[in-house]
């Protein structure tokens, strides 16, 4: 499976209830492709998201993340579900990034970034808090290892979340409209942490409205509407002369 792309998703349809919300996604994310997901609200895109990292069960189709076959389970019953202990192992390789940061009120920058690797993975202290220190220089809080959540703004919360997801060493960086609960001003510095990150060769998938991120730093948009992907492909190509009529209204709504 050496050839297999990094994330591979094959015809995945996912319902609550009597609401089918994805109506057969085939997608493919190749290692260190940086995917822009774009479209309105309710099209699915926060619920592939989370297929991919199976805080969803998925009713049909198939997602492989570098060649690991996820759980899944039709409409008939239960097919394919892993043990909690199997899904929490693949979990630990997929970094995610929320809308809101979940950061533990109760314990300071540092420790919330070395919880996980030290708790989960059972790596030494000393040697997590070391690569916790140079996380926090990377997104620009060096100054701030023993600040607690309440004393920061939102987007140095957002970045000691990114900090906290890339501590994990993950193969696969899931951001779910990482920057649309911040006030403008503080939108900036989170996106050039994701800049910086994507340059790094990160694999990314980003559900986004920043569309100048979108076109700058995606190596693919993928634009959903209805639970289908209605179209792809170059930034540039997607964003500036959509061959969609529903892209091209949801793009004239967001000018
Ligand atoms: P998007 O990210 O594109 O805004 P979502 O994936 O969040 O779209 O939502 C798609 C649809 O799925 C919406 O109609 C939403 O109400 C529904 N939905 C999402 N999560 C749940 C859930 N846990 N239970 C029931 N319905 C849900």
């Amino acid at each position: 499976m050496a050839d297999m792309p990094l994330v591979h998703a094959v015809n995945v349809t996912k319902s609550f209830g009597d609401n089918q919300v994805l109506k057969g996604i085939d997608m493919d994310v190749h290692k260190g492709e940086v995917v822009c997901f774009l479209g309105p609200s309710g099209s699915g895109k926060t619920t592939f998201l989370r297929c991919i990292n199976q805080l969803e069960t998925i009713n049909g189709g198939r997602i492989w993340v570098d060649g690991e076959l996820m759980g899944y389970a039709d409409k008939g019953g239960v097919l394919h579900r892993l043990h909690d202990k199997e899904i929490a192992r693949q979990r630990r390789e997929i970094g995610m990034v929320f809308q809101r940061f979940n950061l533990f009120p109760h314990k300071t920058v540092l420790d919330n970034i070395i919880e996980a690797p030290v708790q989960v993975k059972g790596e030494k202290k000393a040697e997590v808090t070391v690569r916790a220190k140079e996380l926090l220089e990377r997104v620009g809080l060096a100054d701030k290892p023993l600040a607690y959540p309440g004393q920061l703004s939102g987007g140095q919360q957002q970045r000691v979340a990114i900090a906290r997801a890339l501590a994990m060493r993950p193969k696969l960086m899931l951001f779910d409209e990482p920057t649309s609960a911040l006030d403008p001003e503080l939108v900036g510095e989170v996106l050039t942490v994701m800049r910086e990150l994507a340059k790094e060769g990160m694999t990314m998938i980003v559900v986004t409205h920043e569309m100048a991120f979108a076109r700058d730093v995606a190596d693919r948009v993928v634009f959903m509407d209805g639970g289908v992907v209605v179209e792809q492909g170059d930034p540039k190509q997607v964003i500036n002369n959509p061959q969609h009529e529903r892209t091209q209204t949801f793009l004239r709504r967001m000018q």
